[in-house]
């Protein structure tokens, strides 16, 4: 179930992507063309210590909010074509509470369900800034000095001690799991990721640390990153995120961070590519850095982990969001500067104008029919 409801939103979240990237300012000149590799970035001193380089929380506030508006998306989507769930642990505590505290959670999750789960957790700014002020909440027992809106933190305050007598216990052990799972991974690879992720993006790893704060369903796609500051949200329910994934997974998110030449590189390449044929640069998905961020991290992964198959693979994200033949185009364009033998624009460039080259052009009112 949550594959269909991941494919079908992933589709509406990557046109706010694609939003957002539209609104990247261009620059007038065109950046230098690199026809050779860069030299490696000076990133050693901020990959050196892979225990630096993310910062694990499991606050209760942040939970209690993503744990409501999942519960709200649940309730939301019951009738829908695309129910989404939440797992038998979450649910099954539902049936202990007494009349009082039944409906008071019901309040707050009818609450989530009618003015805050409208709101996109990753693209609306102010639920960004909400959850960057829960999670600096840390155990704050009346969130007096969280700035929130007033109706959300009642319905907050209210919920809590439900929330804390029959969910939190098993929840934040949960996330303490997948939190101790990971930390020997990145202990093992933590460097090696970030230092190739430096070089391949000519960007520096991007705080220290960064932020990763672990809830049960972080939103649908599984985990998502805020930027200024770059802070990590991601789910330790969802049966996608456990193990090896989990190590890919957040290098994936942290390398959102580190994308802004990236960006810019493929802009330029779209540029040069419409100087050449006019409009064909809308043959390129506006989403094609994020394919190359998850081919990226899912091939560094799995040079750290022999065996290990890549999260875009195993999940059918390929197929759902950037089919055939933009997987194929990836593999052999972008893997010459994975592994160092071209520059990030010449990569950029050749990669663009092959997407654009083996696209298929959309139909016309002519052919229809
Ligand atoms: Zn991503």
């Amino acid at each position: 179930m949550l594959r269909h409801w991941l494919g079908k939103s992933l589709s509406k979240l990557l046109v706010g992507v694609c939003a957002a990237l539209a609104c990247l300012p261009m620059t007038g000149t065109a950046r230098a063309r690199q026809d050779t590799p860069e030299p490696a970035v000076a990133s050693g001193a901020s990959c050196a210590n892979p225990a630096a380089l993310f910062g694990f929380h499991s606050g209760f506030w942040v939970n209690l909010h993503h744990f409501l508006y999942a519960g709200a998306v649940a309730e939301a989507s019951r009738n829908g074509p695309h129910p989404s769930r939440l797992e038998a642990e979450d649910t099954a505590p539902l049936q202990h509470l007494d009349t009082a505290e039944g409906s008071a959670w019901n309040a707050a999750i009818a609450y989530y369900e009618r003015s805050v789960v409208s709101r996109d957790l990753l693209f609306d700014q102010g639920m960004g800034e909400i959850k960057n002020q829960l999670e600096d909440a840390g155990d704050s027992t009346d969130l007096a000095h969280t700035d929130i809106p007033a109706a959300l933190k009642a319905v907050l305050l209210r919920a809590a001690p439900i929330y804390r007598k029959y969910w939190w216990t098993a929840q934040d052990a949960r996330n303490h799991r997948w939190i101790a799972a990971v930390q020997p991974l990145v202990a093992a690879h933590g460097t090696a990721m970030c230092e190739a992720l430096a070089n391949i993006y000519e960007q520096a790893w991007p705080a220290q640390p960064v932020r990763v704060d672990v809830v049960g369903y972080a939103n649908w796609a599984g985990a998502y990153t805020t930027l200024d500051p770059v802070r990590t949200t991601v789910s330790s329910a969802l049966a996608s995120y456990q193990g090896q994934a989990a190590l890919e997974m957040i290098f994936h998110e942290a390398s959102h961070g580190m994308v802004d030449k990236l960006t810019a590189a493929m802009a330029d390449a779209e540029k040069a590519l419409d100087n050449r044929r006019p409009g064909a640069s809308s043959l390129v998905s506006k989403t094609l850095w994020h394919a190359v961020l998850f081919y990226t991290a899912g091939q560094l992964a799995a040079r750290q982990m022999p065996g290990y198959v890549p999260y875009a693979e195993k999940n059918g994200l390929w197929q759902r969001a950037w089919p055939a033949p933009d997987r194929e185009l990836i593999a052999r364009d972008w893997l010459p500067r994975i592994e160092g033998k071209v520059g990030l624009q010449q990569a950029a460039t050749t990669l663009v104008d092959d997407v654009a080259a083996h696209a298929k052009p959309s139909p016309g009112p002519a052919a229809a029919g």
